[in-house]
């Protein structure tokens, strides 16, 4: 199904203040001014007759991606602002409560998702554990969806408290977001956070009974050394750690190339920990691209690696994202996005009709991947990762 493509810019250029970062490396200085960051909204035609009467169909593009797994931002604010992510003093657009999608909203979000064959959903950010009331979020997503498996990514600075309400209303897991166990490095890191209260976070989640993962991004001169250390900090909790190769997005655009440390690198690094040969397994079916590399002692430990760049996996690609204002994004690489709130504050009679047309839509002529190495796609540094939901 073809329809032309209408866009609308949202927001208009808007300059960013460089500010001081406390931050000792070259990477980490003030960043130039930029454009905005918000989405560029498509404009919606009507569906065709006949659609939404009897099932509806499996979520998937014209290029035969099958999607399974929706990654939904519950707000586009932070208490940290990690160098690679955000500015310098944080995002300087952001929604105002009547913009976000309300917790109705979101749920019935996550519902046509799972009618369209959508079985895990993870929330995300900005920082999702900032968002007032999350837990009853996750409650009501948990009580009235279909979904299989809520999962939440985090960069776990309240998590101490957080965790066993979250783990009552319903959530089955945590991705923690960590780069250094240096605390110090991870103050400058994060401007500002405390390494303290992310590894109490941590903790918290074990004791919780949370299924908990650990992020790393790591980048050369700052953070590459910390691979082993992570590794083994994570093993020795039962934790598998993963490691993210820096994409060239939002902030993390302007930062110099050779910041970037690919999986084989780190592979490397890791050595004698990890068995000698063999590719990387695919992880569990319709979860998300990483790939994992097996403890050489035959414990069954694992170390996850998530290789946008050095092995692009959008062929494969299961996720869509939907921002905590209720865009739509088919990918993390563009700005181009349906307003599924608007659909949902418009729409007379049937919600999940409108809803599953907008999203059905706005995958179906999804692009065939991220082209982040393609100079001439300038799409990429405004695109703020904690505006998305990464
Ligand atoms: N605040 C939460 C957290 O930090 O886990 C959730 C949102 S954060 C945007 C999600 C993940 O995106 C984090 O693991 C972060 O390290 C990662 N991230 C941010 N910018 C990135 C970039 N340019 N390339 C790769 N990963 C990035
Ligand atoms: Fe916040 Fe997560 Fe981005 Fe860090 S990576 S600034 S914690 S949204």
């Amino acid at each position: 199904m073809r329809v032309e493509r209408a866009f609308v810019v949202m927001e208009g250029a808007f300059g960013l203040a460089p500010g001081g970062s406390s931050a000792n490396d070259a990477a980490m200085r003030a960043l130039p001014v930029l454009e905005s960051r918000m989405a560029v909204r498509e404009a919606l035609p009507v569906p065709p007759a006949g659609w939404g009467e009897g099932a509806l169909p499996l979520l998937h593009d014209e290029r035969g991606r099958v999607y399974r797994y929706l990654r939904l931002s519950v707000t586009d604010r932070c208490d940290l602002a990690c160098v690679y992510c955000m500015p310098p003093g944080g995002e300087h657009e952001h929604a105002v409560r009547r913009e976000l999608l309300s917790f109705d909203e979101a749920a019935q979000v996550v519902r046509t998702f799972t009618a369209m064959g959508i079985r895990r959903v993870r929330l995300t950010g900005g920082e999702p554990l900032v968002r007032k009331d999350v837990v009853r979020l996750v409650e009501l997503v948990r009580r009235t969806t279909e979904v299989e498996r809520i999962a939440l990514t985090t960069n776990a600075t309240r998590l101490s408290e957080l965790a066993t309400p979250l783990r009552r209303a319903g959530l089955d897991a945590v991705n923690v977001s960590l780069d250094t166990l240096d605390p110090g490095r991870f103050a400058e890191l994060t401007r500002g956070g405390s390494l303290e209260q992310v590894l109490a976070g941590i903790h918290a989640a074990l004791d919780a009974g949370l299924e908990v993962k650990l992020n790393a991004v790591l980048m050369r001169g700052v953070t590459d050394l910390e691979a082993p250390r992570l590794v083994d900090w994570a093993w020795e909790r039962g934790i598998v750690p993963r490691f993210i190769e820096l994409m060239p997005l939002g902030e993390a655009a302007q930062l110099p190339r050779d910041v970037r440390v690919g999986a084989d690198e780190v592979r490397a690094r890791l050595g004698a920990r990890l068995a000698p040969e063999g590719s990387l397994e695919a992880g569990a079916k319709d979860h998300g691209p990483a790939r994992y590399a097996m403890a050489a002692d035959g414990s069954g430990r694992r170390v996850g690696f998530i290789t946008p760049l050095s092995n692009e996996f959008c062929d494969t690609c299961n996720r869509v994202r939907v921002t905590a204002m209720g865009d739509i994004r088919a990918c993390l690489a563009s700005r181009r996005a349906v307003s599924l709130r608007d659909v949902l504050r418009t729409s007379a009679g049937d919600p999940e009709r409108a809803l599953s047309w907008a999203i059905w839509w706005a995958l179906a002529g999804k692009e065939r991947g991220h082209r982040f190495l393609d100079a001439s796609a300038d799409e990429h540094e405004r695109v703020g990762m904690s505006l998305i939901g990464g």
